[in-house]
């Protein structure tokens, strides 16, 4: 079973930490990362050196699959979070974080964001009230997003509503397990983010 090296499981072992990205798996003995953490390919387990800009691009390249976003994507909102008040690096990661498909993670109803941004894609929510089928929304506070009446009685989201009451949501989320909901409270914080990112690296890279 550890030797499984799908795509996602490469990606952590690429960036030399665990990213989450398939759910239950990460957190149970069969975490391939647990079991081979060097780089992937011939030379993976050779050590190498590593310089300043490939530190940095490291980092945003982490980031970015942390999140499961594309490389322009991401760039554009590196420029949202630069024309922001405040950190550029502490502001970029509170706009991946309002990410609707980011948030349905976060509150429990998906086992990880990629299969989050699939049930956003499958217009499984609404987002106050109304249905919503694109992951990239950024929420802000006083948005209610909730699992959509039909989808509910699915097998699938009465098996996640069970497991939604386990998940440790951030404190700007308050999630209502019974009904499916939860109601954005506040903008994220950097300290929300439990994931250990050094932003100011990200930062660095795309001053240079
Ligand atoms: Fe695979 Fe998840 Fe482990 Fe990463 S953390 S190697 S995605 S099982």
């Amino acid at each position: 079973m550890a030797k499984y090296t799908g795509a996602s499981c490469r990606e952590c072992r690429r960036e030399g930490c665990k990213l989450f990205l398939k759910g239950e798996r990460c957190t149970s003995a069969k975490c391939s990362f647990d079991h081979r953490s060097t780089a992937p390919g011939q030379h993976g387990a050779a050590r190498k050196k590593v310089g300043e800009y490939g530190r940095q691009l490291r980092e945003k390249q982490k980031v970015r699959r942390y999140y499961g976003v594309l490389e322009k994507q991401f760039g554009l909102y590196y420029e949202m979070a630069e024309r922001k008040e405040g950190m550029t690096g502490e502001n970029l990661l509170i706009l991946l974080e309002r990410r609707l498909d980011n948030v349905v993670y976060r509150m429990g109803m998906a086992e990880s964001r990629k299969e989050a941004r699939q049930l956003v894609l499958h217009a499984h929510f609404t987002l106050n009230g109304k249905k919503v089928n694109v992951p990239s929304i950024l929420v802000k506070p006083g948005d209610v997003i909730a699992v959509r009446e039909k989808s509910r009685e699915s097998a699938k989201f009465k098996t996640l509503a069970e497991e939604m009451a386990s998940v440790n949501k951030p404190k700007w989320i308050d999630a209502n397990n019974e009904n499916q909901t939860a109601k954005i409270v506040a903008m994220p914080e950097r300290s929300d983010i439990d994931f250990e990112i050094e932003e100011q690296l990200i930062v660095e890279l795309y001053s240079k």
